[in-house]
């Protein structure tokens, strides 16, 4: 399989065995300054290049696996990605004309490709019902609801962008409501709001996790914001579909237990009749998207050449 995550600084590539081995992996810089068309252009000459490189190496590719960061609708094969600079781009028939119409393509959303693969092969292995939730540049969540993932035809997962902010310490989000999750409890949130509060430039979250151990008050601050507007995700998310087990993910899981902890002590103590989740930290970090890609693409495979539908 060829796999290529759009969703990083850079694309992330990959050629992927059916087991999930990865033989090949390289970065290649995403041209988002040059605009839409150009960031489509290197998707599609790096898809043919490894392909290339697969055939020189002695490999058959048998399907091709595109991880992206934004709403993929699945009837048309159209990708919106804002950071991408794509509305409506017809991605899925431009990778079909580069590489052929009869090669078996997969387009992903980043976080469910990166939950797929937590499912089949990291922190999510044997549930059922489950929840990857990656605290990164934004939020989004994969869902796990009685063996499937979601996808809600493209649309699904959205966690980030529903409102835990209220009153005056809501702010704009980027989708143009006010007070989403992700304005306050994704890792570039918590940099950027440390930023203001402070009038001090931090090199990302990971500074303020540092400020935070250090008992910085106002690091403390903004990530007990943070931790506020989480726990009440976790619990909305737990009333309403039951995991048995949540799997955070993306550069805020670097903080460890100090994340961890409070997360667990506060779902816990705000649930009453529900069933209590597992909160732990996703285990395949950055490569998951890239790794989900090419197992389903791999699984869609299987299941056309066996008769069944691909999921
Ligand atoms: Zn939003």
């Amino acid at each position: 399989m060829v796999a290529v995550d759009l969703g990083g600084t850079r694309m992330k590539c990959g050629l992927v065995a059916a087991d999930g081995a990865v033989l090949h992996r390289e970065t290649r810089p995403t041209p988002r300054e040059a605009g839409g068309r150009a960031v489509l252009e290197a998707l599609l000459e790096t898809v043919v290049e490894l392909g290339q490189k697969a055939a020189a190496d002695g490999h058959r590719v048998r399907a091709v696996g595109v991880v992206v960061p934004g709403i993929i609708d699945a009837a048309t094969g159209t990708v919106g990605a804002e950071n991408l600079a794509w509305a409506g781009t017809p991605v899925l028939a431009e990778l079909k004309a580069a590489i052929g119409h009869d090669q078996h393509v997969i387009l992903a959303h980043d976080v469910r490709a990166g939950g797929y693969a937590e499912l089949r092969q990291g922190a999510l292995t044997g549930t059922t019902n489950s929840l990857f939730l990656p605290l990164g540049t934004g939020i989004a969540a994969a869902m796990v609801v009685d063996g499937s993932l979601v996808s809600g035809d493209g649309y699904a997962g959205e966690l980030g962008h529903t409102r835990f902010v209220n009153g005056e310490a809501a702010e704009l989000c980027a989708c143009g409501q006010w007070g989403c999750l992700e304005t306050v409890a994704s890792a570039a949130a918590l940099a950027r709001r440390y930023g203001v509060r402070t009038g001090r430039v931090v090199d990302g979250s990971r500074e303020v996790l540092e400020l935070l151990a250090e008992g910085d008050p106002d690091a403390e601050a903004v990530w007990k914001e943070a931790m506020a507007a989480l726990i009440d995700a976790l619990v909305l998310y737990t009333t309403l579909v039951a995991p048995t087990r949540i799997a955070i993910g993306g550069g805020l899981v670097g903080a460890g237990e100090t994340l961890l902890a409070p997360l667990r002590e506060g779902v816990t103590a705000r649930l009453t009749f529900q069933r209590n989740p597992e909160i732990v930290a996703a285990v395949l970090g950055e490569e998951a998207g890239c790794l989900g890609a090419a197992l389903m693409a791999w699984d869609s495979v299987t299941a056309e050449e066996s008769g069944e539908q691909p999921v």
